[in-house]
């Protein structure tokens, strides 16, 4: 299909899978580690790199790059690949780029694996991190780049703060100094904000969130907007620039183009790290998919029911969420993803971090779970749960309020959800 000619809505139910006449309607789940070939020459010429198909498992399989095309059709990119979770997908994201003795800048408002994955993990491997305020003013951006900086990473709609990214001031901070802005979409989707559109350059998903939306199947995906001017910086990015001895010395941008970054992270690191996701997990995902377009506006819509009730009450010590019109990131919301944001708020219960903790157990529709963005709505009180072997005073400094209760608002009827909420409070 031409996906030039078709809408967002019509791209999540058929991007991706096209039969051709005769196959089957339903994308196929290539549930098999291996192929087959007719001659050594041709699964040689595979091994080169000089013919694309498919080898084994580990690297790629039709089922996951059936999905992995849907959600680059989606995002508006050029190339795209599925991970074994949206750990991996930001761990090979800024890793296909970035290499012991190198530096990379990230908003200190990320989800917490992501953090600690740059902060505490990619810094045991040698990648140093400098962590900013997305709320920075830009000269604070600015002066953390040094010649050994790779990339910027932040998220669209932050995990659990909910705090929502100045796009445009980011990619002109990672643009002007030559690297790539990498943005985590998970929370707002391509349905609500499509990064490459606001100056990205590569996009991330945990696609375990509103993509799966049914809390089935951890999983992750990259996408590249193609944008990214890597022979411009040839000096920086030898890996993509210069000949690769592991593949016969070939040049990725050279041969592959606006391919490159995306070959060169299946070719390297799916093959050495193996973070690849099931087959069948990629049939699920897929499945969520076709209905992404009609769940992120009713999670949008009952987030705000939500956030409107629980404002008004008394019992209630604060609410956030980006959709509030008096929310701190309302303009920004507005701005960059004016059709809504996502279903997830956070908020606090007068009397502090044991408040919080008593009403939550009083809540019977609404789950206590270490989730988020599925269909059922659900809560986690970081404070007791992820966030559970800090003091009051080092969640602070983590921007996590001792009394925040991170809501993922699902989408059944939003009264039954308020009456939830009503008799809790009570
Ligand atoms: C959950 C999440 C991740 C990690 O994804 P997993 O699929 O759990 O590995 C990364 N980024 C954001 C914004 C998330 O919400």
């Amino acid at each position: 299909m031409n996906e030039r000619d078709y809408n967002i809505e019509t791209l999540c139910v058929q991007a991706g899978w096209t039969p051709k006449t005769g196959e089957p309607r339903v994308l196929p789940i290539y549930q098999s580690t291996t192929f087959k070939y007719d001659t050594s020459d041709a699964m040689g010429r595979l091994f080169d790199l000089e013919d694309s198909g498919y080898f084994y498992t580990r690297l790629q399989n039709p089922t996951n790059d059936y999905v992995a095309d849907k959600i680059r059709a989606l995002e508006g990119g050029v190339a795209a690949m599925l991970t074994s979770s949206g750990q991996a997908a930001n761990y090979y994201a800024v890793f296909n780029i970035a290499e012991a003795g190198d530096h990379v800048i990230m908003s200190s408002k990320v989800y917490g694996g992501t953090f600690n994955l740059l902060t505490a993990t990619m810094k045991k491997m040698g990648v140093e991190c400098s962590v900013v305020d997305p709320d920075a003013p830009i000269e604070e951006i600015n002066a953390l780049f040094k010649p050994n900086t790779k990339c910027v990473l932040a998220e669209s709609i932050a995990n659990p703060a909910v705090v929502v990214l100045d796009f445009e001031k980011f990619a002109n901070a990672a643009h002007s100094h030559g690297v790539p802005l990498i943005v985590d979409n998970t929370f707002p989707t391509p349905i609500n904000c499509r990064p490459f559109e606001w100056g990205a350059d590569i996009v991330t998903h945990s696609t375990t969130k509103y993509m799966d939306g049914h809390a089935m199947c951890v999983g992750g995906a990259i996408v590249d907007s193609g944008n990214f001017d890597w022979e411009k910086y040839a000096d920086k990015y030898p890996g993509l620039t210069t000949p690769d001895e592991s593949y016969h010395g070939i040049v990725y941008t050279q041969k592959f183009g606006k391919a490159a970054y995306i070959t060169k992270a299946t070719s390297q690191l799916m093959r050495d790290l193996g973070s690849i996701q099931a087959p069948q997990n990629a049939f699920l995902l897929n499945v969520g998919l076709e209905t992404l377009h009609l769940r992120v506006p009713r999670h949008c819509e009952n987030a705000l029911a939500v956030a409107k009730y629980l404002k008004s009450h008394e019992k209630v010590a604060w609410v956030t969420y980006p959709g509030l019109p008096d929310d701190k990131y309302h303009a920004l919301a507005q701005k960059y993803m004016p059709n809504g944001t996502c279903g997830v708020l956070c908020f606090g219960i007068k009397g502090g971090r044991q408040a919080s903790i008593d009403f939550m157990d009083k809540l019977k529709l609404i789950c206590i779970v270490t989730h988020v963005a599925d269909a059922r709505s659900c809560v986690l009180h970081p404070a007791s749960h992820t966030h559970r072997q800090m003091t009051d005073e080092q969640l602070l400094e983590a921007g996590v309020q001792p009394d925040l209760i991170r809501f993922s608002v699902g989408i059944e009827n939003a009264d039954d959800i308020i009456a939830d909420l009503e008799q809790a409070l009570a």
